[in-house]
């Protein structure tokens, strides 16, 4: 596997970044959902020039009353671009939208720095990365950790993997979203990283909505419960930032009818990414095979595009009809 017995060091920000002094002043942003949107917002705000690109209207008009420009195509968005960020739904879209005829790769200029921020399968970042560079361009994997709250807040976790040099080039961009920036080796190792996270979060998240449905349906207040759990040994980052119950942590997805928020159709997708990479190398996930079968059924139900932590309100019983 490639990412074994790779380094992953941690660069924190100490300090707030913006574009002066830095050579890479033009951004391309790609996909502004989301996640993407307040991201690519987060880099307008600290003086870069970002145009961005979304095939859906109404997501490009909210993000151009955010200060980014919109454009109408892959190519537009992409000229003159020192550095293309992407923060796309899937595996076949990233594909797409890089090495497509009327892709990035083609469309922008030698030099070009891509960061693809989508949590994608770790063989086509190695694809993408292969063909970029033999045209003189250079592609990172930089999966993101943290959540709408985080894109938001400009508090992500950029997970990267790449050549060291392109993470370096890339730490003033990343520290306008984010506070964390980790290189955990060569391409696709971030992506490795961050499946390795999402399958764990997917585990914690069903385990903190089955326990907290059944101590709630025990009789137990539900913000006495969650004060127990969060200074007990059953804390986690959803009891913490992301409980699952409405109303008890206000800015958690459950408080806003579990929408905007982390889709359960893209935990499906990394579950079942991890799943795969765990079958090639056939490393035993019981809980994480178990789980990628759970979250499918909640998106065969019709609720693809709610928050992850959805499955607390199935479990409770309360939807009646959708
Ligand atoms: P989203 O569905 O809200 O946004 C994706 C955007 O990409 C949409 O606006 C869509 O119209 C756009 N898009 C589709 N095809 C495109 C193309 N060819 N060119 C440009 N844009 C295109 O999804 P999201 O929640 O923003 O997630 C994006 C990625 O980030 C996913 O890979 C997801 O797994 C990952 N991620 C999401 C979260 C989260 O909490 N939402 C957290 C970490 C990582």
């Amino acid at each position: 596997m490639a990412a074994r017995g790779s380094q992953c060091c941690l660069t924190m920000a100490t300090r707030s970044y913006s574009c002066k002094n830095n050579a890479d002043k033009n951004v391309s942003f790609l996909g502004l959902g989301n996640m993407g949107g307040p991201m690519s917002a987060n880099i307008a705000k600290k003086g870069y020039k970002v145009r961005g690109y979304d095939p859906v209207k109404e997501t490009l008009d909210a993000a151009a009353k955010r200060g980014v420009t919109s454009t109408s195509s892959i190519a537009e968005a992409v000229k003159g671009a020192d550095v293309v960020i992407s923060c796309l739904p899937s595996s076949k879209i990233v594909l797409e939208t890089y090495l497509g005829e009327d892709g990035v790769v083609k469309n922008a200029a030698k030099g070009t720095l891509f960061i693809d921020s989508s949590t994608i399968d770790p063989n086509v970042s190695r694809k993408i990365f292969c063909v970029a560079q033999e045209s003189g361009k250079h592609f990172a994997d930089a999966p993101v950790s943290g959540g709408v709250m985080g894109a938001q807040n400009a508090t992500l976790a950029f997970i990267v993997g790449g050549r060291k040099e392109d993470f370096d080039r890339s730490l003033p961009i990343l520290k306008c979203m984010g506070v964390k920036q980790f290189y955990c080796g060569e391409i696709g190792s971030g992506l490795i990283a961050k499946l390795t996270n999402n399958m764990l979060l997917g585990i914690t998240c069903w385990a903190t909505c089955e326990c907290m449905n059944m101590g709630i349906k025990m009789g137990l207040n539900p913000r006495v419960l969650l004060d127990v759990l969060n200074n007990s040994t059953g804390r986690c980052w959803c009891t913490e930032v992301y409980c699952p119950v409405p109303g008890l942590i206000p800015t958690a997805p459950s408080s806003r009818n579990y929408d905007n928020g982390f889709k359960n159709e893209h935990m499906v997708k990394d579950l079942e990414l991890a799943s795969n990479m765990a079958l090639g190398i056939r490393s035993p996930v019981i809980l994480g095979a178990m789980t990628t079968q759970l979250y499918r059924v909640i998106e065969s139900r019709g609720f693809g595009e709610k928050d992850f932590s959805f499955v607390y309100k199935l479990l409770n019983e309360e939807i009646k009809n959708k």
